[in-house]
Parts: C-alpha cells; sequence; structure tokens
C-alpha cells in the first residue's frame, strides 16, 4: 500500500487553496462540502466557476501573491494555480511547516493525495489508484456509484440514531457487532433503500426487545480459497470472509487472498510444511472449537477444495462431534485451476476419458498408490504434492507399463502471477523440473493432454518482484 486513506475533519477549519481558476474552484467546492472555511489566494479576480461558493460566506479572497504567511493558522494546503514554480513553492513552504498539502496533478508534490469520491454521507467512499491512472479510479467510482444505493446516506444516519439504544443493550463491541450484522443484513435495509422509515425504525426497535445479550455458540466456516488467484474465489467464499471474527488459515492461502478477510478479524497460521506439520491436525481441530465455543465465527481458510486433499472432512467431524454448527464452501480444487490456466485441458475426446487425482506424499520415501489403476491408458493423471517424489513417480510409471514418452508437466504456483509450466515427458520431467528451480506449491499432470499446451495455452503472467507464496502474518493472534 503506497498510501494510507484517512477521512479528515475539516469542519469549522480553515483550508488554503492556491489559484482563481476552475481547477481550484473544484477543490474548493469539496472543502466547502466538508464544512471547511476557504482562504483563496489569487492575485487577478477568480473564474466563474467561483460564483456559487462565494455566495456562501465560506470563503474568503486574498487577492494577493502567495506568501508563506498564508499559511497561518490552516489545517490543510491546495496548490491549484496552474503555474509550475507557485505551486512548487507553496509545497515546499508548507512542507517546512510540516502541513498536509496537495498539489493538483503532482502526486510527486504532494503529502496526500486526492481520491475519487462517492458520497452518501455520513457514508464516503473512497478510490485512489496511488495516482498511476486516475482515469482508472474514477471509472471504479462510476460503478460504484450504481452499486451503492442512493439511500444509503439514510440507512447510516438511521443506525447513527439507534447506536445509543444499542448501546445499552449491548454492552460489549462483540454484541454490536452482531446486533448490526443482523440489522443490516436484515430487512431494514431495504425499508430504508423503499422510503419506509419508519417501518425500519419499528423493525429495530423490536430486534432490539427480542434479542439477548448471551453470545451463543459460533460457527466454523469451512472455505476453499482456490488456488491462488483471487478472482476464483466464490462469492459465498468472500461474503463469509468478510464476516468472520477470527481466521484460521494455513501455507496454502494466497497472501492476496488473505488481504481480503475482514480488517479486524483474528488471523491464526497453522500452517502446514512438507514433513514438519506446525499445528498437528488434532490441536487444529481442536483449536476450531474452542473458538466457536467463545462464540465467534470462525473462518477455516484452505487452500483449494476443502475436501480435496484439505482434511476439511476430518475438522469437520471433530465438529459434528462437538455440536458446533459449520457450513462447507467448495472452491476451485489445483487440479482445475491449475489444468486451465496453464491450457491443458483434463478430459478431451481424442486424448483422455477420465481423470484421476492422486496426493504424491511420500511415506518412508515410498508412494502408497495403485500404480496398475494410475497406468491404464486414456486417462490423465494429477499429482498434488509430488515435487519431493517426483522421480519415485515417474520411474514407478514406468515399471508399471507406460513409455517414458508419454507427456507430463509439472506448474508452480498456477493460477497466479508466478505460474511457471514446465513440460516434458516421464522420461524427461525430473531433470527438467530440477533445472527450472520450481517452488511449491506445485502439481504433476501426466497424460496425453499435457500435448495440448503448447497449443492452448494462453496465461502469460508478468512474474512477480516478490515471490513469497506465504508469509505467515506477523499480526498476533489471540488464541
Ligand atoms: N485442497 C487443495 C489441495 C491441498 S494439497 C486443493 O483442492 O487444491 C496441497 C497441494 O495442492 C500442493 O502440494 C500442490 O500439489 C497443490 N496445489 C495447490 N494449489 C496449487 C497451485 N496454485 N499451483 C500448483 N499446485 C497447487
Amino acid at each position: 500500500m503506497d498510501y494510507l486513506p484517512i477521512f479528515l475533519d475539516l469542519r469549522g477549519k480553515t483550508a488554503l487553496v492556491v489559484g482563481g481558476g476552475d481547477v481550484a474552484a473544484r477543490k474548493a467546492t469539496l472543502l466547502i462540502n466538508a464544512g471547511a472555511w476557504v482562504n483563496v489566494v489569487a492575485p487577478g479576480p477568480l473564474a466563474e466557476s467561483y460564483d456559487n461558493l462565494r455566495k456562501t460566506d465560506r470563503i474568503i479572497h486574498r487577492q494577493e501573491a502567495f506568501r508563506p504567511e498564508h499559511l497561518d493558522g490552516v489545517e490543510v494546503v491546495f496548490a491549484a494555480s496552474e503555474d509550475d514554480a507557485l505551486d512548487q513553492q507553496v509545497y515546499e513552504a508548507a512542507s517546512a511547516r510540516h502541513l498536509p498539502v496537495n498539489v493538483v496533478d503532482k502526486p510527486k508534490s504532494c503529502s496526500f493525495i486526492m481520491p475519487s469520491i462517492i458520497d452518501r454521507s455520513p457514508v464516503v467512499v473512497a478510490v485512489s489508484s496511488g495516482g498511476e491512472a486516475p482515469v482508472l479510479s474514477r471509472l471504479l467510482r462510476a460503478r460504484l456509484e450504481t452499486l451503492i444505493p442512493a439511500a444509503y446516506g439514510r440507512l447510516a444516519a438511521l443506525a447513527g440514531r439507534f447506536k445509543g439504544p444499542v448501546r445499552k443493550h449491548f454492552p460489549t463491541t462483540e454484541g454490536r457487532r452482531k446486533f448490526w450484522e443482523n440489522a443490516l443484513l436484515s430487512p431494514v435495509a431495504e425499508m430504508v433503500f423503499s422510503g419506509r422509515e419508519q417501518e425500519a425504525e419499528y423493525t429495530l426497535n423490536k430486534m432490539l426487545e427480542d434479542s439477548s445479550t448471551a453470545v451463543g455458540v459460533g460457527e466454523v466456516y469451512l472455505v476453499g480459497a482456490g488456488p491462488g488467484n483471487p478472482d476464483l474465489l466464490t462469492f459465498r467464499a468472500l461474503r463469509l470472509m468478510q464476516q468472520a471474527d477470527v481466521v484460521v488459515y494455513d501455507r496454502l492461502v494466497s497472501p492476496p487472498i488473505l488481504d481480503m478477510c475482514r480488517r479486524d478479524a483474528d488471523r491464526l497460521y497453522v500452517g502446514k510444511e512438507r514433513d514438519n506439520h506446525a499445528v498437528p491436525q488434532d490441536e487444529i481441530n481442536m483449536v476450531l472449537v474452542r473458538l466457536a465455543r467463545e462464540g465467534k465465527r470462525v473462518l477455516r481458510l484452505k487452500g483449494g477444495d476443502p475436501f480435496i486433499f484439505g482434511r476439511g472432512g476430518e475438522e469437520i467431524e471433530t465438529l459434528r462431534e462437538h455440536g458446533v454448527p459449520f457450513q462447507v464452501v467448495p472452491a476451485v480444487t489445483a487440479a482445475a485451476g491449475v489444468a486451465s490456466y496453464a491450457g491443458i485441458p483434463l478430459t478431451h475426446r481424442d486424448h483422455a476419458q477420465a481423470l484421476v487425482l492422486v496426493t504424491g506424499h511420500l511415506k518412508d520415501g515410498t508412494m502408497d498408490l495403485d500404480w496398475d489403476m494410475l497406468c491404464r491408458p486414456k486417462q490423465t493423471i494429477v499429482i498434488y504434492m509430488g515435487l519431493k517424489g517426483l522421480v519415485t513417480l515417474c520411474d514407478e510409471m514406468k515399471k508399471h507399463g507406460m513409455p517414458g514418452s508419454t507427456p507430463a508437466a509439472i506448474v508452480q504456483q498456477g493460477t497466479t502471477i508466478n505460474q511457471k509450466t514446465v513440460t516434458g515427458t516421464l522420461d524427461t520431467l525430473p531433470a527438467l523440473a530440477a533445472s527450472a528451480e520450481l517452488k511449491p506449491p506445485t502439481l504433476i499432470i501426466v497424460g496425453s493432454v499435457v500435448s495440448l499446451h503448447e497449443k492452448l495455452n494462453w496465461f502469460h503472467p508478468e512474474p512477480a518482484k516478490d515471490d513469497h507464496w506465504h508469509t505467515p502474518l506477523d499480526r498476533p493472534a489471540s488464541m
């Protein structure tokens, strides 16, 4: 994040705008809308666009050249004279006093930048592209304008009126948050949007009377996060990610996806390294039970699909035994996501009529797999967790009758910007993979469909500078 978004309270404060033209007038308008007094410094007369503002008594025009003394007593400064040298001078004078200053259209000469704004006061949404693509943020703003009902402000104002009574009923932040989430997701919001505010107030009062302050047992959401690319999350996953009180996640969950969880949710890393289970499975199961019993909505976030090599079944078995409610959200499993993004159709009328998913996890240096079944013709085999055992895998397949020339691929961090695909055959893949220095997670695909990659490969990401897949957050988890 290059900029920290904050909202400034300028009500009754003084702002300085240097410039008398249209650009400056736009900034002055915003400032007046935010309740500020505005001093405008411009030696000449003000542009017509200032006319309406002058009718308010909130603007003072100092018809003189800018001097540093104009900064006395002001809270924020806009340099909008459209004269580069003068704007720079304003910037330097304001910076010397550590005043927040914005030089219009010069992000380098700004201590803060202005977002595109959607105003549903008291709800305000600000969108910024960090000065990189202002048009893009304006387009995004236009989209959000259509998404956020015009009466959102009225809903927020209604919530504001109920703040006192709700606080009385629910002494804890947790209790209040739950009440508001229920209330705002209930038909109350629709009542306000359709102009039935009295009915909405009546319903809110009723909800307050009926609710008790006791914290019940929470719930566990066992949610698949897909193979790494946030675009591949389901709507339901996203909704639950944004509601949960605590996120229990492991190493396969990519950082951009974690970033989409509710900001103030606690995060608990229970990641597993290969051969090194950071937190034993039994313990994870019991952590989920304990957190839910504290009344929390627990998001158990897993890479890929929770029921495919995800041990999701074991986790919910424990929950069931302890009477903890849960729901499961399926997701794109690595085989589906990675194969699509690598341009390898897993089935194809000319190549494969069956698909087999197996784990290549080594136990005592061997793989306990049904090799005869795997080596049947006309099928595709996808091997999860197979990088370490790649040599064994290829050898065993050949030993069980698969030609050494069978196409095979290994894909690193599929669906993400770090995706890398190495293709070869059962004979050549181990050496090719070794020299490619692949980073986990990787997926192996064996079968004649792999030969289609060359023609169908469509995803060519620019690799990121920072190629870390997982960065356990340094934020302490409350356990
Ligand atoms: N539940 C997960 C799988 C967990 S097992 C799912 O449904 O996808 C972990 C293995 O999944 C990794 O060792 C790797 O083989 C595979 N995997 C998960 N995400 C991947 C990705 N983006 N690219 C390549 N392999 C991936």
